[in-house]
């Protein structure tokens, strides 16, 4: 079982962030917990694989909270399971990182975005580079060695110069985990609002390649778009998005997959404190998500599960795609997978799948 929990509340609201999120209130978030509370208790759990607190930013809720939420997974995690938490350099502090740690948590991924200060003021971050290494340190002296941190390119005024710094500095981390995104330009968020422009097409697709470059030859492998590890320390969590599994998705702001059926927890915060947690299925095409989900990654397509699962031929019923990709798509093994040059142009392979499907 893959277990998702959203902790909706957040100290500050950066500039480009159009997640679901609200700026911290204390009446509100104590309303807040009682609803979630009760709906993990309306809930039941068999063996959980991987459990991921995220956000919001979870490392800004009360420590009594965060306990008291922990708590109801606890007796439920399996033997050798994953339990991840988002956290914000600025509010994980030495007394959190100990109390996760005793908790059980043993995976932290750590929302740095950029090691430049003037790049994080113009995102509306509130952190030091000092809080940053401090929180590196202080999770591996407290035994958490599996810490992932979340980078970002393709911002405003960036350079290549500026991008290389920051893949400079995490490789001297030697961390094993990052997740790399572009700035995406979301009309709700506060650039989105000031009319900031996105990244030169060409730039991004140029810090694009750097990224995949410079990690890749000092032995990361980019296991899904934007994501690289060392030596399979895979976020085994964000797998189960990529492999066709069943989540579930706890609290407002949360999404889910029970019986391949997807469903959001989208109500506003005070919607949810009012009525508790409601699920909205949506419509969904399960046989194309898997492909499209499956794509992301260097591992791909299981072709003959896929075909038992769907009762189709994947080979038969996309062969325009495959013949018109046949560069950037490659089957091994019994797998589609897509190519470092299919994965540039991904967006426009799944049009096509979904085209025929
Ligand atoms: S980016 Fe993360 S920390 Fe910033 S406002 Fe959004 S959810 Fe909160």
């Amino acid at each position: 079982m893959h277990v998702y929990v959203h902790i909706p509340f957040c100290e500050s609201i950066c500039a480009y962030c159009d997640f679901y999120r609200y700026k911290t209130n204390a009446s509100i978030q104590k309303q807040w917990f009682t609803r979630i509370l009760e709906e993990i208790d309306a809930l039941s759990f068999s063996s959980i694989d991987t459990l991921y607190f995220g956000g919001g930013t979870p490392s800004s809720l009360a420590n009594d909270m965060l306990v008291r939420i922990a708590e109801k997974f606890i007796p439920y995690l399996a033997q050798s399971y994953e339990w991840t938490i988002e956290c914000n350099p600025e509010t994980l502090t030495q007394e959190k990182i100990r109390l996760y740690a005793n908790l059980g948590i043993n995976r932290i991924s750590l929302g740095v975005q950029s090691f430049q200060l003037d790049i994080l003021h113009a995102l509306g971050r509130k952190h030091t580079l000092e809080d940053i290494f401090r929180c590196i340190q202080q999770c591996r002296d407290n035994g958490i060695h599996n810490i992932s941190i979340d980078l970002m390119y393709g911002l405003p005024h960036q350079t290549l110069k500026d991008l290389q710094k920051d893949i400079d500095i995490f490789l001297k981390l030697d961390l094993p985990h990052l997740s790399i995104y572009s700035l995406q330009i979301e009309p709700n968020s506060i650039f989105g609002k000031q009319g900031v422009q996105p990244c030169d097409p060409d730039l991004e697709a140029d810090m694009y390649e750097r990224i995949r470059q410079d990690l890749t030859q000092t032995g990361y492998e980019q296991y899904e778009i934007s994501s690289y590890c060392k030596e399979g320390m895979y976020s085994r969590h964000n797998l189960c998005y990529w492999d066709d599994s069943d989540f579930l998705g706890i609290g407002c702001g949360a999404s889910g997959r029970i019986h391949g059926k997807r469903y959001d927890q989208n109500q506003s915060l005070q919607a949810y404190i009012q009525n508790g947690s409601i699920r909205e299925y949506v419509e969904s095409n399960p046989p194309f998500e898997a492909i499209m989900m499956s794509l992301r990654t260097a591992f791909g397509l299981d072709i003959q599960t896929w075909n038992q699962k769907y009762q189709r031929d994947f080979e038969k019923e996309y062969q325009r795609v495959l013949k018109k990709y046949a560069k950037q798509l490659k089957i091994r093994n019994g797998r589609c997978v897509c190519t470092p040059s299919g994965l540039e142009i991904l967006n426009t392979i799944l049009v096509e799948f979904l085209e025929d499907s």
